[in-house]
């Protein structure tokens, strides 16, 4: 159809010069921003990320103009260089980021998974785990599979378990992508790509990275894109989103990223408590206790080294 004068959309697509558009009523528009063009509060080398709601004005030639952002949900971000303060927004609008892990082949950490939990909350973004190759798993494994996903239930994250290879589960997946914005991540090996492709039979996944991964007058990191599922909703697919990068926060605010220490610490006797010697801390007396797991303290501790250090916090 041929687009109307003043249209809002979806930007389903980032080249770094071009914005694509699905507008509310189905058209696909091809749009700029204005030279000018800056979000208030944020310098970023691409002010527009797919995920935003946007208004256009329409050109002639069927391209447009974006004329304005709607105010985002979260939005994640990444820094162009140590140097510059310049950032580069990834996506907006995430109603959910699914963090595929395998307990073997590869085994992925708990400690991962925590940093990316952690880093998740900070950025305001629900998290599911997704335990993948189950067909792979012998008795053992699944009797740990099932610990690690009532740990994590019990903090408060949904868990699912399937197998992008065979199938199972899959349907669980597609019943809490559709009509979302999502992110899939997940250390590489994991099978990511196979469940997409699983997801979207009619994406060749890998073709299409290599296509714009190797275009040599574009930047691959302004470049991306989502998906559209065929039950309605969106995956984002940009090559090196896995986690959320880097992020710097303080020592006090840590805990509040750790849904569980978050609740004990309610009851520590001085708010700037940081749980690690302090006396009348509740959140010690809750480890000691047995409510909270020892894994998930022992990456609260890593990750509040890594501030010690002076290093930013890494997702993963
Ligand atoms: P990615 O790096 O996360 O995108 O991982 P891939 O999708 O490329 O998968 C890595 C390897 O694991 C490939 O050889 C897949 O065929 C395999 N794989 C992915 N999911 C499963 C699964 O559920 N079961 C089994 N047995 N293999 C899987
Ligand atoms: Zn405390």
């Amino acid at each position: 159809p041929r687009p109307k004068h003043n249209m809002q959309g979806l930007v389903i697509k980032n080249t770094g010069s071009w914005y694509t558009v699905k507008t509310d009523d189905g058209c696909i528009v091809e749009s700029k921003i204005k030279g000018n063009f800056r979000l208030k509060g944020i310098r970023s080398t691409s002010p527009v990320a797919v995920g935003d709601r946007v208004q256009l004005v329409n050109n002639q030639d069927g391209t447009a103009f974006i004329a304005e952002i709607e105010d985002r949900k979260n939005y994640i971000i990444r820094k162009s260089s140590n140097l510059s303060k310049q950032s580069h927004i990834l996506a907006a609008n995430l109603d959910v980021a699914l963090l595929v892990v395998t307990v073997n082949h590869p085994q992925t950490s708990t400690t991962f998974i925590d940093r990316f939990l952690a880093s998740a909350e900070a950025y305001r973004i629900p998290v599911v785990l997704v335990f993948n190759k189950t067909d792979l798993l012998n008795e053992d494994e699944m009797r740990y599979q099932q610990m690690v996903m009532n740990l994590y239930e019990t903090v408060g994250y949904h868990c699912l378990a399937i197998s992008a290879e065979t199938g199972a589960g899959v349907d669980d997946v597609r019943a809490l992508l559709k009509g979302r914005i999502s992110l899939l991540s997940g250390n590489s090996g994991v099978g990511k790509s196979t469940l997409i492709n699983k997801l979207l039979p009619t994406a060749n996944l890998k073709t299409a990275e290599i296509s714009y991964a190797h275009n040599a007058g574009m930047h691959t990191t302004t470049f991306s894109e989502m998906l559209e599922l065929p039950e309605g909703g969106w995956v984002i697919d940009t090559p090196g989103i896995k986690g959320f990068g880097t992020f710097d926060i303080e020592p006090t605010e840590l805990s509040s990223y750790f849904k569980e220490i978050f609740e004990f610490s309610k009851g520590c006797r001085f708010n700037n408590c940081t749980h690690t010697h302090e006396p009348g801390c509740a959140v010690l007396q809750a480890l000691n206790d047995h409510y909270i797991a020892q894994s998930r303290y022992q990456s609260y501790l890593n990750m509040l080294e890594d501030k010690d250090e002076g290093k930013y916090r890494e997702a993963y």
